[in-house]
């Protein structure tokens, strides 16, 4: 059976302690419970044969708070960014980081290994026209690496792409909008049906970073409930060949004392029959090797590949 992965990452969620600054000490999530029986919180440690669940860390060695910049990099080309740097850099990647990018992208080293893949998310149409590029996310260089086409509005509406806030909704104010809001549900029906033409879709959503700089108790649970009906929509009529990956690259919501980035370790959280292949991951560098080398079988060990 080809395997299928979809690799979900959300910015800004950590594991903290079960208190009362922390939305994940109370909020539900009945899909996540069901599946792993735990709360995401510090120490979590599930291996059973279809899910994985551990905390693993985002610091890399590397003085400071861990930030986006940096943590995406590492996340979508396995490499230590912040330690090529020597420190964590916030936002937007810098040209150093982009050539890193471009060397190796998630995406551009799937295409050299004859992976198909897609980044799932949908972009607007006024994207590309404006002069932004210094606002490129690591993601979207990470596309412009392997010279993917990125999906539009019209994705979107087909049913074929996810937008980065999964129901739509911050879509609505828009000037002639004419995507209609969804559920999460529906969203994740959506990511899920993605697979039928592609083997490695990747979805991001920055949304728990926004709410975490804002210290939102209500809408970080809000989001949290929204998120596991997300995957309630993913995990429907699942065909075995699909697994479902989950990280982030740097904690926040998880502490919603101070409105910051955390040194807090990153949920992995891994569903499928393959869950175990992620069993040896330890920080956030760690999982595009094994995505390459284990789960999709392909040698040798990237980690040894040097800049
Ligand atoms: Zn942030």
């Amino acid at each position: 059976m080809r395997k299928k992965l979809i690799f979900i990452f959300l910015d800004g969620v950590g594991l903290g302690d079960d208190v009362a600054t922390n939305p994940l000490a109370s909020v539900r999530m009945p899909i996540l419970h069901q599946l792993t029986g735990k709360r995401l919180l510090r120490n979590v440690h599930v291996c059973s044969n279809k899910v994985l669940l551990k905390g693993i860390d985002a610091c890399l060695n590397v003085d400071g708070i861990p930030q986006s910049a940096t943590g995406q990099t590492c996340l979508f080309t396995g490499y230590n960014a912040s330690a090529f740097l020597g420190y964590h850099l916030m936002a937007y990647p810098t040209e150093e980081l982009v050539q890193i990018i471009q060397k190796r992208s998630i995406f551009k080293y799937a295409n050299s290994h004859h992976i198909s893949n897609v980044f799932a998310n949908s972009y607007t149409d006024g994207f590309f026209t404006s002069d932004n590029t210094s606002r490129y996310s690591v993601t979207t260089h990470s596309v412009l690496a392997a010279h993917n086409r990125f999906n539009t509005l019209d994705d979107l509406i087909a049913g074929n792409a996810v937008h980065w806030d999964i129901t739509n909704s911050t879509l609505q104010n828009m000037p002639n909008n004419r995507v209609p809001e969804i559920s999460p549900f529906e969203a994740g029906k959506n990511l899920k049906n993605i697979t039928n033409t592609h083997d490695l879709v990747v979805f991001e959503c920055f949304l728990p970073d926004l709410i975490g700089h804002r210290k939102d108790m209500s809408k970080s649970v809000a989001f949290f409930d929204m998120f596991d009906e997300f995957l309630r929509g993913i995990l429907y009529n699942k065909d075995d060949s699909i697994h479902v990956l989950m990280t982030s690259d740097h904690g926040n919501i998880e502490d919603l004392s101070f409105g910051g980035h955390s040194k807090n370790e990153v949920p992995l959280l891994v569903i499928g029959n393959e869950a175990k292949q992620f069993q040896e991951v330890a920080r956030i560098d760690g999982i595009f090797d094994a995505i390459f080398s284990k789960f999709f079988n392909m040698k040798p060990n990237l980690q040894k590949e040097k800049l």
